[in-house]
């Protein structure tokens, strides 16, 4: 972890700490994950989904195009861990595939998925040799322990872990609106835990993005989502644009439309799926910002 003063570029008055992502022996190493998401739709309907889920249309990725963009991104940029979601990642029917060739491209030793849990008792059984970690994300009164106990018990016998994150709440996120106010969107940005603490990037269909909401948000809005990602290529120059592109201190297209990890913390709930858009929406941003959170 550094200060960001000197290190960002964000100037003297932003004093948050920060990770960043860094060059170590002529390879870019990012603060954490690298998120793979292998299909948009998903079977559940939450409040502020950050993936927008419950308003994409489905959405599988191909086997090959992963495979593809691993080994573009292998040689220059290296996770910790590569982390395979969605949506609703168990809806893909080629899973198995689909972590053959994370495997194959070498890019990270740790290939885990995340989930809801609502078909762990579907899931392949190939995928235990595949992955280090299956994390489940439990929401209020989708899954009971029981329906846990079995992938529990196997995750153990297979020598996987298997870890379980409880969420009771989520925070108010997105805005239809656009949020004129520059200085907000800036200060929003500039606290924003998904790039500079957490250091989720997202890699999709052949576009890297170091904010995966960015990648959903700006086509729900009828914008092209690569107005805020960078095209994977295979240039001599692609290394240096990468970085620059991941510490930049200018918001996204999409920080207008955010709250970033500012937003109210409101109950998790399942929403009806028609109504998602409007429901999760409509509110300014500056509505759904918590009191008292920015700095
Ligand atoms: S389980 Fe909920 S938060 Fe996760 S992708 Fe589905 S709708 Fe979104
Ligand atoms: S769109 Fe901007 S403010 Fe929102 S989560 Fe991404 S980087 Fe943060």
């Amino acid at each position: 972890m550094q200060a960001a003063e000197g290190s960002s570029g964000f100037g003297e008055s932003c004093l948050m700490l920060t990770k960043l992502s860094e060059m170590k022996e002529g390879i870019i190493v990012p603060p954490a994950d690298l998120e793979l998401p292998i299909c948009d739709h998903c079977n559940l309907t939450c409040s502020h989904c950050n993936h927008c889920s419950p308003a994409l249309s489905p959405w599988m990725a191909r086997p090959q195009q992963i495979l593809d963009d691993l080994t573009c991104l292998a040689p220059i940029y290296r996770p910790k861990r590569v982390k395979i979601l969605g949506g609703e990642p168990l809806l893909h029917k080629g899973l198995v595939e689909i972590l053959q060739a994370v495997r194959e491209s070498g890019i990270s030793p740790w290939v885990f998925i995340t989930t809801n849990g609502s078909l762990l008792h579907r899931l392949d059984p190939r995928v235990w040799d595949l992955v280090q970690e299956i994390e489940v994300s439990r929401y209020p009164g989708v899954l009971s322990e029981s329906n846990l106990e079995k992938t529990r018990q196997t995750a153990q016998e297979r020598g996987v872990r298997f870890t379980v994150v409880d969420y009771s709440h989520f925070r108010a996120n997105f805005s239809r609106h656009q949020n004129l106010d520059s200085d907000l969107v800036f200060r929003i940005y500039r606290n924003c835990k998904v790039v500079f603490l957490w250091g989720c990037h997202m890699l999709k269909d052949g576009w890297f993005f170091k904010c995966p909401r960015a990648a959903y948000l700006l086509p729900l809005l009828g914008k092209e989502a690569s107005l805020d990602g960078l095209r994977l290529e295979k240039t001599e120059d692609f290394q240096s644009r990468l970085l620059e592109y991941l510490n930049s201190a200018t918001p996204l297209q999409a920080c207008s439309h955010c709250a970033g990890t500012l937003g109210r913390l409101e109950p998790h709930h399942l929403g009806p799926r028609a109504a998602w858009k409007d429901l999760s929406l409509d509110r300014p941003v500056s509505e759904l910002l918590e009191p008292g959170g920015l700095t």
